[in-house]
């Protein structure tokens, strides 16, 4: 859900610090906190094809290798490819009728036969050979991978090794809590299996399983010895037409195909429902509907539907020494009735505790978040106190801006009342937007980004009930406060310092 419009001029500050604009931000209503990609959980729920949509357990996703098996890929341009029907002429028919005349009537009736063709690009499977085929899902002919046995032998290598890796840490542990003996005890107390005892003593298991696998393995070794160049390598004509594009080779890293004459349809990599988890509860954030086919969420916990979203409007040119105009627009996304305070950062109140002290490194290995935006190297790993480095400092009002509730009738009505306030622009339904100055100090250089810091606290309601409290460690017996006073900072975007 971003802007197309307009790109991230507004950056919330999450509360692990990372900047991000409000589409990509959650809001976790037992915490009461900004969470944002880096520091949340993402769990895989389904498997899915999102061409047929068809879904799976994740076990038969990986036996089936993250791929659909009635879907494919053109292997030119990586477009879903289609299933198109041809009227085939049977040949053998037609020559026996030619032939004088023969009784298999039936046969003469041209039969469906079916290809896989490319929209975008126009590839078919005929173009490589493949023969058309008489169902029109499946049955497509696969290329077997020509290094299947070497991979069935690192499979089982690796695997072996895990399996004694959490032997012997089995064993390690086990090692700890024996009291007497050796594995006799071991296997009594502990119900440790008769092939880990056998392993621990020294002797040969008598399945043969992983330890055959490790000592049969022959490590692949590295060769100076390479094929030599073909003849005319520099001196044929290239014809680019012919040859496939790296993005085509590895596209299949089995076979990595050079010419385009041994393109092969691509099974179609499946696709994920995921859900969201907030670290620090363990609350769901997000969690899709099961059905491939939706793509409503049963819990979505946007920052966009609770907090207040701020938006530039426009502003003048920053320049070093001078105020500037800035005009924002404050829209109040709850059901709820929203008091608005603008602060200045350093007026934020200081959080009570640190939640995750210097977590983020910790918290990578739970997250399987790959994306991570570098940090800013001043900023905060809690949204107050500390500064992110900011051009210009914005000169909020000492006013409580209350915001009505969000009303999607009122989305269709034009007219704003426009205020002759010096602050207060105009109203509109659960939008304000707001006249403010902007300071920049004559030290700044011009040339450098241009932004400012914005802090705000406002009031949430939240309609989640309080969490049950049998286990005594939460909100103990006094019900929690339903209206909330929470802050938030944003960076504004406000262009460059021109001197
Ligand atoms: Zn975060
Ligand atoms: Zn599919
Ligand atoms: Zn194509
Ligand atoms: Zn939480």
């Amino acid at each position: 859900m971003a802007y197309l419009t307009q790109p991230d001029y507004v950056k919330y500050i999450c509360s692990c610090g990372q900047l991000k604009p409000i589409t990509s931000l959650y809001f976790c209503r037992h915490c009461l906190k900004i969470r944002c990609g880096f520091c949340i959980c993402h769990e895989v729920d389904s498997h899915y094809c999102a061409n047929c949509l068809e879904n799976m357990p994740s076990s038969e996703a990986r036996l089936k290798k993250n791929r659909c098996s009635s879907c494919f890929d053109c292997p030119s341009c990586f477009h879903t490819l289609s299933t198109r029907a041809t009227l085939a002429q049977p040949r053998q028919a037609a020559q026996d009728a030619a032939a004088g005349g023969d009784t298999k009537v039936e046969n003469k009736q041209p039969k469906k036969m079916y290809y896989l063709s490319c929209f975008n690009c126009r590839w078919t499977s005929r173009d490589v050979g493949i023969p058309d085929q008489p169902v029109a899902s499946g049955g497509w002919p696969e290329r077997t991978n020509p290094f299947t046995t070497r991979m069935n032998q690192l499979l089982d290598y690796y695997k072996a090794i895990a399996q004694q890796e959490k032997q012997e840490k089995l064993e390690r542990e086990r090692k700890k809590f024996a009291i007497r003996g050796k594995y006799i005890t071991l296997t009594d107390k502990t119900g440790l299996t008769g092939a880990m005892a056998r392993n621990i003593a020294g002797l040969p298991s008598s399945d043969g399983g992983s330890s055959s696998a490790i000592a049969n393995f022959v490590a692949s070794q590295a060769s100076e010895d390479v094929d030599e160049l073909p003849e005319d390598i520099y001196t044929k004509e290239v014809n680019l037409k012919q040859i496939t594009s790296m993005a085509q080779r590895l596209a299949s890293p089995e076979w990595q195909p050079a010419t385009v004459s041994r393109l092969h349809p691509l099974a179609k990599l499946l696709s994920v429902k995921r859900s969201q988890r907030c670290r620090a509860c363990d609350h769901n954030l997000t969690k899709p509907e099961y059905n491939p086919g939706s793509i409503k969420f049963k819990i979505e916990l946007l920052a966009y539907y609770h907090v207040p979203e701020v938006k530039v409007i426009s502003f003048e040119t920053i320049k070093p020494g001078e105020k500037s105009a800035l005009l924002i627009k404050l829209t109040n996304p709850t059901g709820h009735e929203m008091q608005v305070r603008l602060l200045q950062p350093e007026d934020l109140p200081q959080p009570e505790e640190r939640e995750e002290p210097k977590s983020i490194e910790k918290s990578l290995e739970k997250s399987l978040n790959l994306e991570k935006e570098p940090l800013p190297e001043t900023v905060p790993d809690k949204p107050s106190g500390v500064r992110v480095p900011a051009s210009s400092r914005v000169c909020p009002p000492s006013m409580t801006l209350s915001l009505p509730q969000r009303d999607d009738a009122a989305e269709y009505d034009d007219d704003a009342h426009h205020d002759t306030d010096d602050v207060i622009l105009w109203r509109k339904s659960n939008k304000i937007a707001l006249r403010l100055e902007v300071v920049t100090e004559s030290t700044v250089a011009s040339g450098v980004p241009a932004n400012a810091l914005l802090a705000l606290e406002y009031s949430y309601r939240n309609t989640v009930p309080p969490p049950p409290t049998a286990g005594g460690t939460l909100a103990g017996t006094t019900p929690a406060p339903r209206d909330h006073t929470l802050y938030t900072t944003v960076l504004l975007d406000l262009g460059v310092v021109s001197g």
